[in-house]
């Protein structure tokens, strides 16, 4: 069997009696839509991050659409993020009209420079966006700093750091807003699409909400364009309120991979993930770095294990991103971390056995290099 970077099915066999439990709650309380589930979801996530404010959404690109949306970001501005991030962090900044600028990333971790982020800021600069990528924190505190000292709100991409910490905060309580995804793979995920975003500020917490329901404040009265229909599901929404009790085991099963792969591959010619200082790291992705990184991609997948590159090209610069004037060179240490990174599996139900596989295959891979 081919050894791929995740898989859930072990996990849906523990889970099983609580997630089939949790849809019939569902089924049985009269309420399809917007009912108990998502209201006590919002407020177990929102105490969770100790912040005001938690709104319910489909998904974790429309939580970043919503988010920029209630921030008033629009045509004309410019957003500062990422090129190493998911492509939907940008896809979510071009879906609002406004124009992305990109700073490059730490050498070492691969997170947001924010060293750079000051020489980036101009008269149509609206928002600050990090993505707190692969499971640790930006640099939140310097980050904060220059948002203060420009009078910028920070919009944090929390997509792949539920449960991360920096200095004892958990991501997304820094920022104006933060927008989470929940798709399945993330580190808290849902059966299907979901997503959410946080905040501390009502008026935010009010825009947000009129936002996913098509614009309305009371039923069917309109008070705002443009709206949507960004609601989060009440099914994904009671799984979600399960699965959050059990974020803290999932975590912990993850730091369990993550240390397996650090004894059996730490002597190895691979960059292992670089843990910043006052960063807890979730690992939502272990994110290995070699320069022979095609060749070893290549002999493992003769060996029936495939792997994933995240991510294999810098959204400045993908096609579909043409039109922002991006090209090679523009980002030197994110364009050299594209070509040397690879993930290997990592998944809180991973089996020993099976990382041992993957373990075993990349010494004998590396050795013969
Ligand atoms: C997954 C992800 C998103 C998008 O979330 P979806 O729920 O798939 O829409 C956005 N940003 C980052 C960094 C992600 O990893």
């Amino acid at each position: 069997m081919t050894q791929g970077v995740w898989d859930y099915i072990d996990e849906y066999e523990e889970e099983r009696d609580d997630l089939l439990d949790a849809v019939d709650t569902v089924f049985r309380s009269g309420r399809l839509v917007l009912g108990e589930s998502v209201a006590g979801f919002e407020r177990e996530y929102a105490a969770r991050h100790g912040v005001g404010h938690c709104v319910g959404v489909d998904n974790g690109t429309n939580a970043l659409v919503l988010a920029l949306r209630a921030l008033g970001v629009g045509p004309g501005d410019e957003v500062v993020t990422v090129s190493n991030t998911a492509a939907p962090t940008v896809v979510a900044i071009d879906a609002v009209g406004a124009t992305p600028v990109f700073v490059d990333v730490v050498p070492d971790t691969m997170l947001m420079d924010v060293t750079r982020v000051p020489g980036v800021i101009g008269d149509r600069t609206r928002c600050l966006l990090p993505v707190h990528l692969y499971g640790q924190c930006v640099d939140t505190e310097a980050l904060r700093d220059i948002a203060a000292a420009h009078d910028l709100p920070i919009l944090e991409d929390c997509a792949q750091a539920h449960g991360a910490t920096r200095n004892g905060v958990p991501a997304g309580s820094t920022g104006t807003l933060a927008a989470f995804s929940f798709y399945p793979t993330k580190v808290l995920g849902a059966y299907g699409d979901a997503g959410a975003v946080i905040t501390d500020d009502p008026a935010l917490d009010s825009a947000l909400r009129r936002l996913r329901y098509y614009g309305m404040e009371d039923v069917y009265h309109v008070v705002a364009t443009p709206g949507y229909n960004s609601r989060l599901d009440e099914v994904q929404a009671e799984i979600l309120r399960r699965r959050l009790r059990r974020l803290d085991d999932y975590i912990a099963r993850r730091r369990l991979v993550a240390d397996r792969y650090r004894e059996g591959l730490g002597d190895t010619s691979l960059r292992l993930p670089v843990v910043a200082p006052d960063n807890t790291h979730v690992y939502y992705l272990y994110v290995v770095r070699h320069p022979a990184r095609d060749l070893i991609l290549e002999r493992l997948r003769e060996r029936d294990i495939a792997l994933n590159i995240s991510y294999r090209w810098p959204v400045h610069l993908q096609k579909g991103f043409a039109h922002l004037g991006g090209g090679p060179g523009d980002l030197p240490v994110t364009e050299a971390a594209a070509e040397e990174i690879f993930s290997l599996p990592m998944y809180p139900s991973l089996r020993p056995d099976a990382q041992d596989r993957v373990i075993e295959a990349l010494r004998d891979v590396l050795a013969e290099l």
